[in-house]
Formats: structure tokens, C-alpha cells, sequence
């Protein structure tokens, strides 16, 4: 029996790698993005140009790469007031988490996408969520998705496994398996093709990739990727 997963994929580092992981690991491989009104929509081009690449570069995966699509709910963005789809400064709300927390967010994109899986016949979801860097969103949280994996299942009647393969490493060991699953042409797409910057700013380019510098996701992205040179010793000449 064929293995078949969904990848929730945003177009940013970290879903690129979840994507990379799933094509080494499953027979086909479809993605799913979400249009909720981000500031940083930019994300949704990214993650065109990011399957673009996968196809060009990696033959053995582009055979695996079935459909793609973009979900609207912008009625997401109507609902939540926060930092990513407003504009507004980036900073802790008074109940200690940042105000980039949109409520619900990944509850809300498991859900819809197991819908979808449902009726695509995936028996696997895959999230880049991760616990280990702090973001402070609970619904990043490995106790949060098991809960709602076992709830969806039963309210679906179903037995979907919901996978989060960067669940406990950090960004270094993100760009690690990167690496392992496809080498510097991967981590070059990483760097040139995908967006993380809260504030959708693709006019700066880092060593690290496009970004502000400042806000907390390219600190994140840009702290990785020094920790994972020094980890692994490779030189800026490489990229
Ligand atoms: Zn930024």
C-alpha cells in the first residue's frame, strides 16, 4: 500500500524541510498553504517558486509531488487582531505571548487539512511546528497536536497520524536535516526561495536569506544558521 501525506506548507524554512522530509519518506505528496490575510503574504509566493525549484532540482521528488493548494480563510484574519495581520509593532501581549499569536491558527489548519485529506484518501499530516525554539505558541506544542490528532480522528472516523519531524530539534539542526535530505541545493532554495520575515520583507538579503534582520522570525532564522555553520564547520563560501 502506497504511503500518502499532506504537508502543510507555508512556503517558509521550516515547511520546506517538512516537505523535503515527506518526499524522502512517503510515495506521493501533496501540499496545502493558507491564504488568512498574513501581512507577510509574500509567504504565498514563496511557496510557488520553493515547489518550482523542488521540481527542477530534485527529479526523484517531482514524481511524488501531486497537487497543490491555497485555502482561504481570511475569515481568520477577520477574527484574530494580532500582529501578523495587522500592522502593528511586534511585541508580548500582557498574557506573556507575542502578539503574533494568531488564536487558533494551527488548530484551525490541521483541522481543514484533514478534511481534505479525508477526502484525498492521505493518511498523513505533515506540520513544521516546533517546541524546542521558543515562540511561545501553544498550539506549536507536541501535547496540543497528539490531543487534536486524537480528536480529529475520532470525529472523522479516521486514523490520520499527524507528524512533526522538527518537533524537538532546533533551527541549527533544521538547516542539519536539510542538509541530509538534500544537501546544498536544498539549503540554497532554503536561502534564496523561502520567507520567514514577520514583516515581508524581501528587498534585504542576508547570507542567512531575505528579511528585515530584526523582528523575532529572522533572529530565529539568522541564529540557526550561524549555530549550523559552526556546527558544521562549512564556510559562507559554499552558499
Ligand atoms: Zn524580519
Amino acid at each position: 500500500m502506497s504511503k500518502k501525506a499532506l504537508v502543510l506548507f507555508s512556503g517558509g524554512q521550516d515547511s520546506t524541510v517538512c516537505l523535503a522530509w515527506a518526499l524522502s519518506k512517503f510515495d506521493h505528496v501533496e501540499t496545502i498553504g493558507f491564504d488568512y490575510g498574513q501581512r507577510h503574504r509574500v509567504e504565498l509566493e514563496c511557496r510557488l517558486s520553493v515547489l518550482d525549484q523542488f521540481k527542477d532540482q530534485f527529479p526523484q521528488w517531482a514524481s511524488k509531488l501531486g497537487e497543490d493548494r491555497v485555502i482561504d480563510l481570511s475569515w481568520l484574519g477577520q477574527i484574530s487582531d494580532c500582529a501578523l495581520t495587522e500592522e502593528r509593532q511586534i511585541e508580548l501581549s500582557a498574557n506573556g505571548l507575542p502578539n503574533t499569536f494568531v488564536p487558533g491558527r494551527n488548530l484551525v489548519f490541521f483541522l481543514i487539512s484533514s478534511a481534505i485529506a479525508y477526502r484525498r484518501g492521505l493518511d498523513t499530516l505533515v506540520g513544521g511546528m516546533c517546541q524546542t525554539d521558543f515562540s511561545g505558541y501553544p498550539d506549536c506544542r507536541e501535547d496540543t497536536l497528539k490531543a487534536l490528532q486524537v480528536a480529529t480522528n475520532l470525529g472523522m472516523a479516521s486514523s490520520f497520524r499527524f507528524e512533526t519531524p522538527l518537533m524537538w530539534i532546533d533551527k541549527a539542526d533544521t538547516y542539519a536535516l536539510g542538509n541530509t535530505l538534500g544537501g546544498t541545493a536544498l539549503l540554497n532554495i532554503i536561502q534564496e526561495y523561502t520567507h520567514t520575515c514577520y514583516m515581508g520583507d524581501r528587498k534585504q538579503r542576508h547570507e542567512w536569506g531575505y528579511g528585515c534582520g530584526t523582528c523575532p522570525a529572522c533572529e530565529l532564522r539568522k541564529n540557526g544558521w550561524e549555530k549550523y555553520k559552526l556546527q558544521s564547520n562549512q564556510t559562507l563560501e559554499n552558499y
